[in-house]
């Protein structure tokens, strides 16, 4: 009988026990990034690399609400778009170009998160851009890309002026448009992603604020670098985002099980 139970504890048999449970996270992912306010209809786009792959990425149908993504719908594609294993569905065309770009030149990266949300934009087309003024930025200190927006990425040739505006940075401000986190997996992407959402809205609180005429308090310097230096120390099993993942899987299961189908 096909019933939402059955279809929860069903894998797939061609794909592999590794590849289901990052299909099952990214599909979270976008269901938490629905359930943030953090999507923009069908359009932006979130990815992961296939385990055990260098050129092979998982990434939404084009044409589906974020609520709409499962684990089994998500497109197998190689990083020029080229899907790997038969879909009525083809990826959005600037998703290959933009994720793309990121998975050939940075072989750390597992996940890669885009999103156009208001405060994103907002903070990206300030000239200084994210400042260090919540503890939520302090692990963006100095850590941020910034590329000029040339706009909608359809052309290949602006796969390299991203990769040098991201260089070895964890977080790619797209100024005028979004932003672009990555991760050494989905959790670690889906937390800075989170962390640059509560920042770049406190953010813009305080810059509110300043119209009353107070002056704003800044950290200093070796402060920030310190707090910034926690996040990025590269020992996997600190990863930023590993504590909560388990709970916001939980909060995606009480939401709506069936992104794990
Ligand atoms: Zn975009």
């Amino acid at each position: 009988m096909d019933t939402i139970e059955t279809r929860l504890a069903a894998r797939p048999r061609h794909i592999s026990p590794e590849e289901w449970q990052v299909r099952v996270d990214l599909a979270a992912c976008y269901r938490l990034l629905a359930h943030f306010g953090w999507d923009d209809l069908v359009l932006t786009h979130n990815s992961a690399r296939v385990p055990g792959t260098t050129d092979q990425i998982l990434i939404n149908p084009m044409g589906l609400m974020f609520d709409e993504i499962t684990a089994s719908n998500l497109l197998k594609v190689d990083l020029d778009g080229k899907l790997i294993e038969p879909s009525e569905y083809e990826p959005i065309y600037a998703g290959i170009v933009i994720h793309g770009a990121i998975y050939y030149a940075r072989p750390d990266v597992q996940c890669v998160i885009h999103t156009h949300t208001e405060a994103d934009i907002a903070v990206g087309a300030l000239e200084d851009g994210l400042l260090p003024l919540s503890q939520w930025a302090m692990r963006f200190y100095n850590r941020l890309g910034y590329h000029v927006y040339e706009g909608v990425s359809l052309d290949m040739d602006e796969r390299e002026r991203l990769q040098r505006s991201i260089g070895n940075h964890p977080v790619l401000v797209l100024r005028n448009h979004g932003l672009l986190a990555t991760g050494r997996n989905v959790a670690e992407a889906f937390s800075s992603t989170y962390h640059f959402e509560r920042s770049a809205e406190a953010q813009l609180k305080i810059q509110a604020a300043t119209a009353s005429g107070q002056k704003i308090v800044v950290p200093d310097p070796d402060t920030c670098e310190r707090q910034a230096a926690q996040f990025s120390d590269g020992n996997l099993a600190r990863l930023p985002g590993q504590r909560e993942w388990p709970a916001l899987l939980r909060l995606c299961d009480r939401l709506d099980p069936s992104y794990r189908t």
